[in-house]
């Protein structure tokens, strides 16, 4: 068994530990909540460290934590003692225009992953937030922009290089380890470490019809019955989210934002109706590159901030769910929090329940409540608020949730969102993970 010198000198990358230059750096995360302190931080330069880093942990009984772009609510990827494995210096990306596939390794941002395939007119659905990893979003799922036309992230996933717990490189795909390619479709880091993704692309832009429209809080109820039907009859190349929002210094806001990735003569019309309300009190539905619609929620979310959400599935937007958004929107503690209304509509809620483990096709609102803070010494009022929340919504609620957008106290929720795919979930782990060396995540029990 490698002592830790020798593990270290085995890699091409950094092996950090406590009092290291760089080791505050690299253990910090999104979340502010967390301030946790790993014995070792291993940033694998390239899919050989992360077999070395894999194979130590396992030798040496090390928890691990796994860590892609860092931005996950309940910050399973920075852990106390043990191993982090880090691929945030991961960052090769190479467009195939021949296939219009792109392969991206796992440290790679939404930011610098639209960056390289703009430069194309190509994407694929990916994060509204330019600074999450692609890597804890595409093991999820993955909700974007293009979810109506396109489908989620992992309906656009070729194939992947991953890491198992035995230590060996398998490639997962449609031909090659099917079983294990059906559970990293949504089965969020439970078999093994991703190295690299290929994901196919579509021409897309460079200009889309997107931006949002926003009316006072006080039409909240107005503006989340007309996004009840709007959402779920609009045609495939428009997606929309409600979103309940404070911008800096000004008021809450009922707001709809749009992606209509479409023929932009036809757009106009498409989107029309979201101004339909009359007087909005901002109007920022236009032409737009893609590039800027994919940032649009950039600069809402900063680092360090502490955040909690909550979250849950919706068969619908009921007049009773809708008082409960109204209510609780407009009592938030934080003007930092929000609430958006994700949709699961289009190409996204076409494909079969059980083709991916992500399964929550059918439920097409997938609400998030986001709690933002800066005061420590308010933390409980700011989580007291998302959890009575989403307690009110919770009856009304379809019986799923988004796995990506659990907290850290929601382990009881962990089969709810992977709903009937549970079990074979489970038998998937008993196979790759036996030991559950990859536990710091929404786990899977390995099945008995
Ligand atoms: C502000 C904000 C906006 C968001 N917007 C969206 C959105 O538009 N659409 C959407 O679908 N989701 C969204 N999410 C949720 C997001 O998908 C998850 O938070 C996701 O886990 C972040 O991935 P990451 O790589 O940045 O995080 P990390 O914290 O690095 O990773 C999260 C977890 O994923 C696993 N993991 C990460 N990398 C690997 C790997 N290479 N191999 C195996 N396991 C790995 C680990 O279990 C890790 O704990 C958003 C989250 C936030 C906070």
């Amino acid at each position: 068994m490698p002592t830790a010198d020798e593990f270290k000198a085995g890699l091409r990358g950094q092996l950090l530990s406590p009092g290291d230059d760089g080791y505050d750096r690299a253990r910090r995360l999104w979340n502010g909540m967390f301030d946790r302190r790993p014995a070792l931080i291993a940033r694998c330069a390239g899919a050989a460290d992360v077999i070395r880093a894999v194979s130590f942990a396992r030798d040496n009984r090390l928890v691990v934590a796994v860590r892609g772009g860092g931005h996950s609510f309940p910050g399973y990827s920075v852990c106390d003692g043990g191993l982090v494995i880090d691929l945030s210096a991961m960052k090769a990306i190479r467009v195939d225009l021949r296939t219009r596939t792109v392969r991206a390794q796992a440290g790679v941002k939404w930011i610098e992953f639209d960056h390289e395939t703009q430069a194309f007119g190509l994407a694929t659905t990916g994060g509204t937030d330019g600074d999450t990893g692609i890597a804890g979003l595409t093991l999820g799922g993955g909700l974007g922009w293009l979810s109506s036309k396109y489908g989620l992230t992992i309906d656009n996933l070729v194939s992947a290089d991953v890491v198992t717990a035995d230590g060996r490189l398998l490639t997962a795909s449609a031909t090659e380890n099917q079983d294990l390619f059906w559970g990293l479709r949504g089965g969020s880091g439970n078999f093994g470490v991703v190295t690299s993704f290929e994901y196919q692309l579509h021409a897309v832009g460079p200009t889309i019809l997107g931006g949002m429209v926003a009316y006072p809080l006080g039409r909240a109820k107005e503006v989340l019955r007309f996004y009840r039907h709007f959402a779920k009859a609009a045609p495939d190349d428009v997606t929309t989210y409600a979103a309940f929002v404070t911008p800096p210094g000004g008021e809450t806001v009922a707001a709809l934002f749009c992606c209509y990735c479409g023929p932009l003569a036809k757009g106009e019309e498409v989107i029309r109706p979201l101004r339909s309300l009359g007087s909005p009190v901002q109007d920022l539905l236009g032409p737009m590159p893609y590039v800027a619609q994919q940032r649009l929620f950039d600069g809402a979310f900063p680092a360090g901030s502490y955040y909690y959400a909550k979250a849950g599935s919706l068969a619908d937007l009921t007049d009773e769910a809708i008082e409960v958004f109204a209510e609780y929107v407009a009592t938030k503690p934080s003007p930092l929090s929000g609430v958006l209304v994700q949709t699961v509509c289009g190409a996204a809620s076409r494909v079969a329940s059980d083709a991916t483990a992500f399964p929550h096709r059918r439920l097409p609102y997938a609400p998030v409540i986001v709690s933002q803070w800066l005061d420590a010494a308010t933390s409980e009022k700011n989580v007291g608020w998302a959890r009575d929340f989403w307690k009110a919504l919770h009856p009304l609620a379809g019986g799923g949730v988004y796995v990506n957008d659990l907290s850290y106290d929601d382990a009881d929720r962990v089969r709810t969102a992977y709903g009937a795919n549970y079990e074979r979930l489970a038998a998937l782990k008993k196979a790759y993970d036996p030991d559950n060396l990859f536990r710091l995540n929404p786990n899977i029990t390995p099945a008995g």
